[in-house]
């Protein structure tokens, strides 16, 4: 059996003399698309940083098998690409060069990019519908584009394993079906991973096929939607009033006024 594409054993951080992730286990399987809930502060960008290589944690964090410290750093943006929460966006770039910034990994030092960097960015502008902006700035586009773009890059980069954070919480629900859509397409395509965070929990039960719950940098459940997304766990680690109801996708929260 192949290796799952992430492996945490005893995932910890501290930030600031904080602990921030207490000892997170969590397993994702390839093709596999796992998605992280929790209250705001639970944790849930630092887990992705740090399955993403951008911070230096204590215990065990695996990708496809191997030891994250192990990979150089060209090694793992060929594996792992992030889309981040709210991504800097340079000021003045096109939208084709920031998605050929997802080539800078096959990009020798001091070397400029090849014709199949070209090749390869051309395609996922297309693949993503992006062709009519690829000459407009970045920072003239809206949400939803800026949100495509944000993909395109990381796709470029050939990576298998994606790790969203909250790739549709500035878009409108429209533009969040369609990017998560796309994700899901994509995924099914070329065997994609996904490890994603989201803040709406009904959206985010119907494209996960397992969801984690983190609380105060814990995982407090884990499992498919409908045994995380119950009125009694909402209740306790959001203080939320929330009915769940069942749906065609999985389960549908609902937040009710208390009293
Ligand atoms: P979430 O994405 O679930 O909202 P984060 O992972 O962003 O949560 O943050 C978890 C906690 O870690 C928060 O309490 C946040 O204030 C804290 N935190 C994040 N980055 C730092 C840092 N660099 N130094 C100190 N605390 C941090
Ligand atoms: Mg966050």
């Amino acid at each position: 059996m192949s290796p799952p594409a992430v492996e945490l054993r005893d995932l910890r951080v501290e930030l600031g003399g904080a602990s921030i992730l207490a000892g997170v286990d969590l397993t994702v399987a390839v093709g596999e698309w796992v998605t992280v809930i929790g209250p705001n502060g639970a944790g849930k960008s630092t887990l992705l940083r740090a399955v993403g290589g951008l911070l230096a944690p204590a215990g065990a964090v695996n990708l496809f098998g191997t030891p994250i410290n192990s990979f150089r750093r060209r090694d793992r943006a060929r594996v792992v690409a992030t889309v981040a929460q709210s991504p800097v966006v340079p000021a003045g770039m096109s939208v084709f060069d920031y998605v050929l910034l997802g080539r800078t990994p096959y990009i020798p030092a001091l070397g400029r990019e090849s014709a199949a960097d070209l090749v390869a960015v051309r395609e996922v502008v297309d693949r993503l519908d992006l062709g009519a902006f690829a000459h407009r700035e970045l920072a003239t586009l809206s949400g939803g584009e800026r949100q495509r773009v944000f993909l395109a890059r990381a796709l470029a980069q050939g990576a298998t394993l994606l790790l969203l954070d909250e790739p549709t919480s500035a878009l409108d629900i429209g533009h969040q079906q369609e990017v998560l859509e796309l994700v899901d397409q994509l995924r099914r395509a070329h065997r994609l991973t996904v490890l994603a965070t989201m803040h709406d929990l009904s959206v985010a039960g119907e494209y996960a096929d397992r969801m984690v719950l983190l609380a105060d940098g814990r995982v407090v459940a884990t499992g498919p939607p409908q045994e995380v997304l119950t009125e009694e766990l909402l209740g306790t680690h959001y203080r939320a009033h929330v009915r769940v109801i069942p749906g065609e996708h999985g389960p549908l929260v609902v937040p009710v006024r208390p009293g």
